[in-house]
């Protein structure tokens, strides 16, 4: 544990978890001053903070904000590489993340989940499993809440499960997960990292403090984890793996129609067509959520009721209605190339996509040959709309129709009984949009809205 007595701490940026670790490191006596360099930042939080005697610079960050103090914690959005952070770093002041500054704090056991897609759903399926197997667990980091905000109701018999972003791995020290999964690694946020190789690295330093009796569980089936698991030659921790194909090391696999865990002794968990999510990529999900509950110590007929029992979270698959035959789908978090490609994986055929949102320097060619395979239409919407069309020329029909309520509309239409509406853009959603949950939420009204007599999935 840090000793924060009568210590000066700077927060830069004022996101949800810079204002938890504010108030966190201000309730342990430390005088924090928060810096963010927007006007507007945290305009709704600011007067309880100043209520805290937390000093408040927005606008801007001031040099001597960043060196009169002795430990600075970064949100997760903020360049690393800002001149005042170098300035403070050459002077020698410790710069840390939330999740590390959390971690010096937490007691108990943790399970840490990253991968480019489905951390939330695994993270969510863990909790899931090991509060069914009865144990005294928390969820948060990434989704939810800031790990810091779970400090204090962590215990020292307790397990504390992480959804880990790459940024928040950037700026750890000594953060140790007992259990670690990367679940996969494909391109995204290039445009922070700056390149595929420090994307990767960033994600590596998810494992790099283990030591033996720890836990890395990695996608044996993804070709940027089985890098890593050629690699490792560590003394520290075992490899855990998780692949589609049954495989002779310690892991969760599918095996013929079933899902088993092995480990010298082969241990069945759940027939294949008994998962309640869609789309070999929850497989995937599950297969990790398997292995990282085996090594906890959940036994298996637990972790087989809480799969059962799992429905998929909102705005990630979700099934959203069946009008007139047509399948409405929402997968508005599928923010990038791979997440889309993944739904489009998910369905036969029969799709209508709408694609679009904020570009994110992706390359939508990527997804001609599935397009061409399962989808009768693509509607395209927002910023990106004309780089989408460009690139998937006049491969199938293309309706630009700005926005989502005409893409809706016009999908609608389009589509009959047996096909498959499907939100699944590859593109953040700022643009038009709050957030992507808001994009999935104005989905979810105007698919609604198509038919008054409509039945809502449960
Ligand atoms: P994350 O928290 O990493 O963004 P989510 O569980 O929220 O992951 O899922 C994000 C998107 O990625 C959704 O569109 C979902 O359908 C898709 N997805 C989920 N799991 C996977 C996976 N294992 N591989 C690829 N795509 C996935």
């Amino acid at each position: 544990m840090m000793d924060l007595k009568n210590k000066r701490a700077l927060v830069v940026g004022l996101g949800k978890s810079g204002i938890a670790a504010a108030r966190f490191l201000s309730a342990h006596g430390v005088r924090v001053t928060v810096s963010d360099a927007k006007a507007d930042a945290g305009a709704n939080d600011i007067p309880a903070l100043l209520d805290l005697g937390i000093i408040v610079e927005t606008g801007t960050h001031g040099e001597r904000t960043f060196l009169d103090q002795d430990l600075i914690v970064v949100s997760p959005g903020v360049p690393l590489e800002m001149p005042q952070l170098a300035l403070a770093r050459k002077k020698g002041l410790p710069v840390l993340g939330e999740l590390e500054l959390a971690y010096r704090f937490l007691k108990g056991k943790i399970i840490a989940i990253t991968g480019s897609n489905g951390k939330t759903t695994t993270t969510t399926l863990v909790g899931d499993i090991m509060k069914h197997a009865d144990f005294h667990v928390l969820v948060g980091g990434n989704i939810g809440t800031p790990v810091i905000d779970l400090v204090s109701n962590s215990c020292a018999d307790g397990w504390t499960v992480l959804e880990v972003s790459s940024f928040q791995l950037e700026t750890i020290a000594d953060f140790k997960p007992n259990i670690a999964t990367i679940l996969n690694i494909t391109p995204d946020h290039l445009d922070r990292h700056g390149s595929m190789e420090s994307y990767i690295a960033a994600k590596a330093r998810i494992f790099e403090n283990q030591k033996s009796g720890d836990s890395l569980v990695l996608n044996a089936d993804d070709i940027q984890c089985r890098k890593l698991i050629e690699k490792q030659t560590r003394e520290g921790g075992a490899i855990v793996i998780f692949s589609m194909q049954d495989q002779k090391r310690i892991g969760a696999y599918v095996s013929g129609d079933k899902i088993i865990w092995h480990d010298g002794k082969t241990t069945e968990i759940m027939r294949v067509d008994e998962i309640p999510l869609k789309g070999r990529h929850n497989v995937q999900n599950i297969l990790a959520a398997v292995a990282c509950t085996f090594r906890a110590g959940c036994p298996p007929q637990k972790i087989r009721e809480a799969v059962m029992a799992f429905k998929a979270v909102d705005h990630r698959l979700q099934h959203i209605a069946t009008i007139n035959g047509v399948e409405y789908y929402n997968d508005s978090k599928a923010t990038n190339v791979d997440a889309a490609i993944k739904a489009l994986e998910s369905f036969e055929g029969g799709i209508h996509l709408i694609l679009g949102g904020k570009d994110k320097g992706s390359d939508y060619t990527i997804l001609l040959p599935l397009l061409h395979e399962r989808a009768k239409h693509v509607y395209t919407i927002g910023a990106a709309a004309e780089k989408i069309e460009t690139h998937l020329g006049n491969a199938l029909p293309i309706t630009h129709a700005e926005t989502l309520e005409n893409a809706v509309k016009i999908a609608a239409k389009n589509a009959v009984a047996g096909d498959v509406v499907l939100l699944a853009p590859a593109c953040a959603s700022f643009d038009q949009f709050q957030s992507y949950e808001h994009r999935g939420k104005v989905f979810h009204e105007l698919v609604k809205q198509l038919q008054p007599a409509t039945k809502e999935a449960s």
